[in-house]
């Protein structure tokens, strides 16, 4: 077997789906992307036909709607779709995390009331974490909700880089609500918002104010939210009971982090199939490059790098389904795979010469793609936290 990133051990529902999404793909999003992204686009034809292949309810259970697949399934089908472009990855994503936490934490109430709409993609979410002034530092939020004497919560404060804040109709965001607990994240609640999809003040007191300007990571919108005054009920709060919000959003970022890692496989198979392509066309000294030692090396390590990574993230992503704590692994997995990600990205761009530089080349998107997933759903450096608090607790002296 040396086509790469197989996985072996599927079923053959999840082998059907996968190279669904991979003939979805190569049809209807590589040929499209460049263009949807240069004009910084919302993929609007390429989201219907995702919610009508039920990838919005992959890991939706059955009984809400939803496909009940495993975090296995999902991870390969969003490795496939960032293959293609990473921002229609982006679209489910937010979407997910959502959809999962309230399927684990939600009230029975909330659960029935979201998850047959979120299956479908009728209702679909974003998740809002990080403020203008801290994004690693979850415990530091500063957007306060506050308890009125008929139990409603006036919410205020700013919020930051929200993955289809736009788009979505749905935010979870984690704001501070006093519990009177010593420890800061025991003051935190997650509240379900429902809005429509829009930009300006979307509900009272409620203002998507734009889309941010970016490096890459196109077409999809990435905003602020605006909290001023904004009244919650008590039934928005995840789970019924205020100051669980952290523990719940740490949940879904982990499963996250399985989801960047799947990302960044998606983004380097790419760039290998780019680079070997590319390689076997472009001539020099009379001969196709690839034929030149230095290069054929190249793609060596290029495709054991897009191997390693794959390896990492269907272990931490099987690890999941399994029910094991699977924090470490998948904070090597997001770690190693963004890294591995962008080295082969570099390399692929090299081998393209000076048309690596154009924007007429893929390689040029993917090379502003590629450095988003260093940063999302916790730095390298914060993976490293994690890793390596975990590795001093299991071979403490
Ligand atoms: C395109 C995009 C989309 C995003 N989407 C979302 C979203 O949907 N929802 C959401 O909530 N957030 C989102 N984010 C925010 C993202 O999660 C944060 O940017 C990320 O967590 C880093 O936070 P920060 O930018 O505040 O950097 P900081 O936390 O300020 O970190 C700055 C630098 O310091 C390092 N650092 C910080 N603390 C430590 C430490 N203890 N030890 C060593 N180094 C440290 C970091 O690794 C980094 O290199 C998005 C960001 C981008 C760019």
């Amino acid at each position: 077997m040396t086509r790469l990133a197989q996985t072996i051990g599927l079923t053959e529902f999840q082998t059907e789906i996968v190279e669904a999404v991979r003939g979805f793909v190569d049809k209807e999003i590589i040929p499209n992307a460049t263009e949807l992204e240069r004009n910084d686009t919302y993929p609007q034809a390429i989201v219907d036909q995702m919610r009508s292949m039920g990838l919005f309810g992959l890991m939706i259970p059955e009984e809400y709607g939803g496909l009940g697949e495993s975090l296995l399934t999902y991870a390969l089908c969003v490795e496939e779709l960032a293959r293609g472009w990473m921002s229609v990855s982006g679209v489910i994503n937010t979407h997910f995390i959502v959809a999962y936490m309230v399927r684990q934490h939600g009230t029975p109430a909330q659960k029935q009331n979201l998850l047959p709409r979120m299956a479908t993609g009728e209702v679909r979410g974003a998740f809002s974490m990080s403020e203008p002034d801290l994004g690693s530092d979850v415990a530091a939020i500063r957007t306060k909700a506050v308890r009125n004497p008929d139990e409603t919560y006036t919410i205020d404060g700013q919020k930051m880089w929200l993955t289809n804040g736009g788009s979505s109709t749905l935010v979870a965001a984690l704001v501070r609500t006093d519990e009177g607990a010593d420890k800061p994240h025991r003051n935190l609640t997650t509240f379900l918002i429902e809005k429509p999809a829009g930009f300006g003040e979307v509900k009272p007191g409620l203002v998507i104010p734009g889309k941010l300007d970016k490096l890459g990571y196109k077409g999809i919108d990435t905003t602020e939210l605006l909290f001023d005054g904004y009244v919650a009920s008590a039934d928005d709060i995840l789970g019924g009971a205020p100051g669980q919000g952290f523990f719940h959003m740490m949940d879904g970022v982990e499963v996250g982090r399985v989801n960047v890692s799947a990302r960044a496989c998606g983004v380097g198979i790419r760039a290998f199939e780019l680079a070997v392509r590319y390689a076997q066309q472009r001539r020099t000294f009379g001969k196709p490059i690839a034929e030149h030692q230095a290069i054929a090396f190249q793609l060596a390590e290029m495709a054991t790098k897009v191997e390693s990574a794959h390896l990492m993230m269907v272990n931490a992503a099987r690890l999941k389904d399994s029910g094991e704590r699977n924090d470490f692994a998948a904070g090597m997995a997001k770690y190693l795979t963004s890294e591995l990600c962008n080295e082969v990205t570099t390399q692929s761009f090299r081998i393209h010469g000076g048309y690596g530089y154009s924007k007429e080349y893929e390689i040029e998107r993917l090379m502003r793609d590629a450095p988003f997933l260093l940063i999302g759903e916790g730095t390298s450096e914060i993976q490293k936290q994690i890793i390596s608090r975990r590795l001093l607790d299991e071979y403490q002296l």
